[in-house]
């Protein structure tokens, strides 16, 4: 099976939450303030072979100050001038970075859009798979992409909404959580991390845990916050905007682990393959029936 691991890199290579939050804590600072005079595009397509629009990036942000860059999911936002409501969203797809640059600074390979910035910097988005995204929104909250997505794990979502989603979904509890419309920003590696903590086999149906919605919730603000910690997991290419590696890949606690000891029992980490997708659990801590009491 080639797909399997293939898909496996991909983890590797998709940044998630914390990934991007540590992105926007890095640029926060950086950009908070500064006035955007000028767009550039490299003119060629990113996400599903979509052309940006220019133009209405360059009419969202030309002459506004960046009031402030936030994430949301796994959303990068860029909010402008004095209305929350106007900014640019990016999503870094597989191999997006953003970098701030000087003007005068050579251009990495794959740079498809810049924002020239008052007093010299450029913000570059560089991308060399172009699976990433940027747009404006005016409002943000009505790009189709953001009204979609779920609650947001660290900031939005409380025990009892989640409770509530998982009673209506008849998906396993890993899809239920990889769904973004259910719960925004995670992805394979904190999902596999996430349900190790709480004890809850990947499998377990979603709406036979209603009653442990506190605990799951718990298992994911922890996995997301030792992720955070570490500036993101960087297993192959990921850095975040300093250009810095993270380094939370050695703190996992099941995701790539297979055939090696779990960390809390000692028991073989076991990697099986649902739809596509390897799974990292142990079946001693996280055993089929306690999931589905
Ligand atoms: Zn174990």
């Amino acid at each position: 099976m080639r797909s399997a691991p293939f898909r496996t890199i991909v983890d590797h290579l998709m940044p998630e939450l914390p990934e991007v939050e540590t992105i926007a804590r890095g640029l926060d600072p950086v950009l908070r303030g500064r006035r955007v005079d000028a767009v550039w595009g490299s003119g060629l397509p990113l996400h599903l072979n979509r052309p940006v629009d220019l133009r209405a990036l360059r009419s969202a942000v030309a002459g506004r100050t960046i009031a402030a860059v936030r994430r949301r999911g796994k959303y990068l936002l860029m909010e402008l001038g004095s209305s929350e409501d106007q900014g640019v969203l990016v999503h870094l797809g597989m191999t997006g970075r953003l970098r701030v640059q000087p003007a005068g600074a050579p251009r990495a390979p794959h740079t498809h859009v810049v924002f020239g910035l008052a007093g010299g910097d450029e913000l570059r988005f560089a991308d060399a798979r172009r699976f990433g995204w940027v747009q404006a929104g005016a409002p943000l909250g009505a790009v189709a992409a953001l009204a979609a997505l779920g609650p947001d794990p660290l900031t939005e979502l409380d025990a009892a909404a989640l409770a509530a989603a998982l009673a209506t979904s008849r998906a396993p509890i890993k899809s239920f959580l990889l769904d973004q419309r259910r719960v925004a920003g995670l992805g394979n590696i904190y999902v596999a991390e996430a349900l190790f903590r709480a004890g809850i086999h990947p499998a377990a149906p979603a709406r036979r845990l209603v009653a442990r919605a506190q605990e799951l919730l718990e298992a994911i603000r922890a996995s997301l916050a030792g992720g955070i910690a570490r500036r993101g997991t960087t297993l192959r290419d990921y850095v975040d905007a300093d250009g810095q590696k993270g380094d939370n890949a050695s703190a996992l606690l099941v995701y790539g682990r297979a055939g090696e000891a779990c960390r809390r029992c000692g028991a073989v980490i076991r990697r099986r393959v649902d739809a596509g997708r390897a799974t990292f659990f142990c079946a001693t801590c996280q055993p089929a029936r306690r999931s589905r009491r």
